[in-house]
């Protein structure tokens, strides 16, 4: 996997969210420990938010704080420190949990937006979600916009609604690269799942299967964090011998 990355001109990751159960944070599909095993995909559609849009916060309220508290893992700090030296081009991820951007890459597309801030669904305007939370806190539920008093919904794509225009961006990354190593994601969710298709250069890094695993050049069957400080210290090796620069520890 080293060797390809370092040999590709232009290398994207796509995340999901497998690359943030290291941080605490449960994704949607694994047996048992899977937010689907306690949570109703139903209520996170567009249209429970509209028909009832307290309900979201009352059902979820700890998870999205629980989200906002969790801290960058070893495998976003690896991906970011490589996004820094110029060899990973861009992070496209399925996660609302901005952990890429607090573990260092500054080149990130949030294809289902983010939770760091909700929306007002009248003027657009963008709140910080530790603000709309604690205004839910304080007993108001649904969360109003402070210029016009509007429904606040969490920043993030509900099942049902258009995919931001990151997108559509993301799209044109795949097809610019030359290598797409996808973390985490068992793709299963569309339309990011078609991405893949774009990318005649796959490698995986992820713990269970993917719809891809049979196109992978490279499938690395390991937790995120564990596989990319190995990943690190591959390129790490390579890199000082080429550069000189000097090693970041992981
Ligand atoms: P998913 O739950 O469908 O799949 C997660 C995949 O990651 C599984 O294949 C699992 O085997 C693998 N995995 C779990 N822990 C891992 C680890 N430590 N290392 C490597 N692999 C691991 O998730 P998905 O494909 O991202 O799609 C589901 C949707 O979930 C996305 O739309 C995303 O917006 C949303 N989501 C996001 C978060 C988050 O922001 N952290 C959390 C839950 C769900
Ligand atoms: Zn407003």
């Amino acid at each position: 996997m080293a060797d390809i990355i370092l040999e590709s001109r232009y290398p994207v990751v796509l995340t999901g969210a497998g690359m943030s159960t290291e941080s605490g944070i449960p994704d949607f599909r694994s047996p048992e420990t899977g937010l689907w095993e306690k949570m109703d995909p139903e209520d996170f559609t567009i249209e429970s938010f509209t028909s009832d849009p307290a309900r979201i916060y009352e059902l979820s309220y700890g998870f999205f704080q629980d989200i906002l508290d969790a801290k960058p893992n070893t495998g976003h700090k690896v991906l970011g420190e490589l996004q820094a030296r110029g060899i990973i081009k861009m992070i496209i991820t399925q996660n609302i949990d901005s952990l890429h951007q607090k573990g260092g890459a500054y080149r990130v597309l949030e294809v289902h937006g983010s939770l760091s801030r909700g929306v007002c669904l009248e003027c657009e305007k963008k709140i910080n979600m530790g603000q709309v939370l604690k205004a839910v806190n304080e007993g108001q539920n649904p969360p109003l916009c402070t210029e016009c008093n509007s429904l606040i919904k969490p920043d993030i794509v509900l099942f049902g609604e258009q995919l931001p225009e990151a997108f559509e961006i993301a799209r044109k990354e795949v097809l610019k690269s030359d290598c797409l190593i996808i973390i985490g994601s068992s793709l299963e969710v569309a339309p990011v799942c078609f991405l893949p298709r774009l990318s005649k250069n796959i490698l995986i890094i992820n713990k269970g299967r993917t719809s891809v695993d049979d196109s992978s050049k490279v499938l690395v069957r390991k937790k995120a964090g564990e596989a990319l400080s190995m990943l690190w210290e591959e390129i790490s090796s390579r890199e000082f011998v080429r550069t000189g620069l000097g090693g970041v520890n992981f």
